[in-house]
């Protein structure tokens, strides 16, 4: 085995606090490269998704669990994926994650992704799942329902409080950037916002305004759920100049007396800064999912970066997986590498004990998810 196999402090199972369900149906090789990484798959001069960290990574250790050779090529693996079927697969790859709870956002591609039940019954008996709620889709569609723009906020807070989400998320980085408003946005200010909504041409609506983001982001904050905000790296719709998480200071300063969890996700190449942020706001989570399996067999350095700043129990452990189940397994086997490489660096060099190594970790691994989301422990 390769020593690196090895993963003494960060052994036990992972909460995976933030992905997306899986795309249950066979792939053909452009669908699988569109879904590999945040651009859209191959291009003319991009090249095949494959030639990149996580292209190689997926050769090195995907392919061993469905019985080929590590590094086998690019065909061999499609065609054994193929043979084995998605649901095979997905079985295969959940269950060798370790990962015993998902949060799963549902507000993408709803139409394309399986459900969060479906998710956790692909992975080892006893493993749970649990809704995440994104704000903006939450509202858009009770605005498409028809609830009238007065009664938003609080139809909004209704189906937070009522639903079984143990989360909301915000993607104002896609629609606004992160500078949003000091202060919690005024009533009228929010319904003159409101009023300038308009639906498109099929009766949907896209909310970009940071002033109803905002709104959106304070009614979770009142419901007391722990709020989710979309940081830093993501798909070409995103401004990345926007997202760099500093810009969410002022939020942070006005909700940082609610006491409510806010977790700043993926942060790449910001995960400094969001560092930083989860040091000086005793409500501020953070992770570099997405990142480490992008980063693929550089990720370690992604993580000890992190780790330079951020207190131990304000990081947790995310695969932003989305569609494929390549993508749970490399995130969570990279993870508990980087993490528990710089543990053993700092063991070995008498700079920590291996108990509080063993200690640190297994808070990274689920104990910080757990008491940010109040999740119950799964039994085994
Ligand atoms: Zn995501």
């Amino acid at each position: 085995m390769n020593p690196d196999d090895e993963t003494p402090y960060v052994a036990g199972t992972l909460v995976d606090h933030h992905c997306h369900g899986l795309v249950l149906r066979d792939l053909d090789r452009p669908d699988l490269e569109g879904l590999m990484n945040e651009g859209s798959g191959v291009g003319r001069w991009t090249g095949s998704s494959f030639d990149s960290l996580l292209g190689v990574a997926i050769r090195r250790h995907c392919a061993p669990l469905l019985g080929l050779e590590p590094h086998t090529d690019v065909d061999t693996y499609l065609l054994r994926r193929r043979a084995l079927g998605h649901d095979e697969v997905a079985r295969r790859m959940l269950v060798a994650s370790g990962i015993d709870t998902f949060l799963v956002d549902t507000g993408l591609l709803p139409g394309e992704i399986c459900t969060p039940a479906e998710v956790a019954a692909m992975a080892d008996p006893g493993a749970r799942s649990y809704e995440v709620l994104r704000l903006e889709t939450t509202a858009q569609d009770l605005l498409a329902a028809g609830t009238p723009v007065g009664e938003l906020m609080t139809a909004v807070g209704q189906r937070l409080t009522e639903s079984e989400a143990v989360a909301a998320k915000s993607i104002a980085a896609y629609r606004c950037g992160l500078d949003l408003p000091g202060e919690r946005p005024g009533e009228p200010d929010v319904l003159v916002a409101l009023n300038a909504l308009r639906p498109d041409d099929s009766g949907a609506y896209r909310i970009a305004d940071p002033t109803v983001i905002a709104a959106l982001a304070w009614t979770a904050i009142d419901a007391g759920l722990p709020l989710q905000l979309h940081v830093g790296y993501g798909d070409s719709d995103i401004d990345l100049l926007r997202c760099d998480p500093l810009h969410l200071t002022p939020f942070l300063r006005a909700t940082a007396s609610q006491s409510v969890p806010v977790l700043l996700l993926h942060n790449y190449p910001f995960h400094r800064h969001a560092a930083y942020l989860a040091q000086v706001f005793d409500h501020v989570f953070i992770d570099v999912g997405l990142a480490v399996h992008n980063t693929g067999a550089l990720s370690r350095r992604v993580i000890e970066e992190t780790l330079e700043l951020v207190p131990f129990g304000k990081l947790l452990h995310s695969s932003d997986a989305f569609g494929l189940p390549e993508l749970y397994l490399l995130g969570s086997l990279l993870f508990r590498r980087g993490l528990n490489g710089v543990l053993a660096d700092l063991v070995r060099r008498d700079e920590l004990t291996a108990a509080d190594a063993t200690r640190l970790g297994a808070m990274v691994a689920g104990g910080n998810a757990r008491r940010a989301y109040g999740l119950e422990v799964t039994r085994r």
